[in-house]
């Protein structure tokens, strides 16, 4: 993710923040410029205006805080000038956990934190959230405790008791599972999603078939293998983690988020100026390198010469500190394949 700064004073600020530390102006995130902007009480109750370091004569109008504000779980912002009273990404929300059971408003923040990092990619990305010119069903969330995690037709269902860190590690080491986060599962539903949109819809089922294989298999026959008999040994040959075996659609769901953590890994470095790049390691290259948006890379290779130095440079990093490595992950060729194929739909779907 990039790095913001209030709109106000320049100092640093971060993507949830709702106020500036230094100087004191509440922060909002607006999802039209994707950047966070102080702003200023414009008279009436909850209305504000965006303060610009520009003096923009034509900043655009004024703004609310999303509706879900005074819940503490959301700091997006809401033109003034519609009806809409919850930001983009809250409009996803259809369930939201039962407020008056204990812990469940601080599992909700949580799950709000990764849902808002999630919604700021596909946005980076230029990808629908509405189901897109396919007419594909809108996105929609609900979350509730003790359900199963999954996508069905459109609706993300996320059990919030996976925001109880607790929890969390003890499914991650049943299931085996290296990178259980709310992201992670967040960016591996709204893969299933995406697969809707871009390769049901968007004519590219043959192409993600002979590449990931048929997803027509008996999925719940392919699920209840998995679980009875584990990946097979050298399933890291063809694939981006052991789940991703379990079938086609699992695969891509796997390698749409292992794409998605890649990216945004790719931009954060960028942004903090610790982008290590395989070039820079040649004698008489410069610093600093040449920015690219790493959302808006035409080439797969491109990101990849960009990933490999970055994850061998975790893994260092983790190694400094007396752990393991970071990112015990070799990209095979075939996975690579897939990878790339997930790229080429995501650029193809961004508008
Ligand atoms: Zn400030
Ligand atoms: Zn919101
Ligand atoms: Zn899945």
């Amino acid at each position: 993710m990039k790095i913001f700064s209030c709109s106000s004073c320049q100092s640093r600020v971060y993507f949830p923040n709702s106020v500036c530390l230094s100087c004191g102006h509440g922060l909002g995130f607006d999802a039209d410029t994707l950047t966070i902007v102080a702003l200023e009480p414009a008279g009436e109750d909850g209305l504000y205006r965006k303060v610009s370091i520009r003096n923009d004569k034509d900043a655009p109008g004024d703004v609310r805080y999303c509706e879900n504000a005074v819940h503490g779980v959301c700091n997006w912002l809401v033109p003034d000038s519609g009806d809409a009273t919850l930001c983009k990404a809250c409009a996803c929300n259809r369930t939201i956990p039962n407020l008056s059971e204990v812990g469940r408003l601080e599992a909700w923040r949580e799950v709000e934190q990764a849902k808002k990092r999630l919604a700021y990619s596909l946005l980076r990305f230029g990808l629908p959230l509405d189901g897109g010119p396919q007419g594909a069903p809108p996105l929609t969330f609900d979350f509730v405790a003790e359900a199963v995690t999954g996508h069905e037709n459109g609706v993300i269902t996320l059990d919030v008791l996976e925001a109880d860190s607790v929890e969390r590690e003890r499914r991650r080491q049943l299931f085996d599972e290296p990178y259980r986060s709310l992201l992670g599962h967040l960016r591996h539903e709204i893969g299933h999603y995406y697969w809707m949109l871009l390769v049901e819809r968007g004519g590219a089922i043959e192409d993600y078939r002979s590449i990931f294989g048929d997803e027509r298999q008996d999925y719940q026959g392919a699920l209840a293998a998995y679980y009875a008999n584990g990946a097979a040994p050298n399933w890291a040959e063809s694939y981006v983690s052991a789940y991703a075996s379990a079938h086609p659609w699992e695969d891509w769901a796997e390698t749409w988020a292992h794409y998605m953590h890649m990216v945004d890994a790719v931009e954060t470095a960028e942004a903090l100026g610790m982008e290590p790049r395989a070039a820079g390691l040649l004698f008489g290259a410069t610093w600093p390198f040449k920015k690219y948006d790493v959302y808006r890379q035409e080439s797969f290779e491109s990101l990849m010469e960009r990933w490999v130095p970055l994850a061998l440079a975790l893994n260092s990093l983790s190694r400094s500190f007396g752990h393991r490595d970071f990112y015990p992950v070799v990209i095979s060729n075939v996975a690579r394949e897939k990878l790339a194929f997930v790229h080429r739909l995501v650029r193809a779907g961004a508008h």
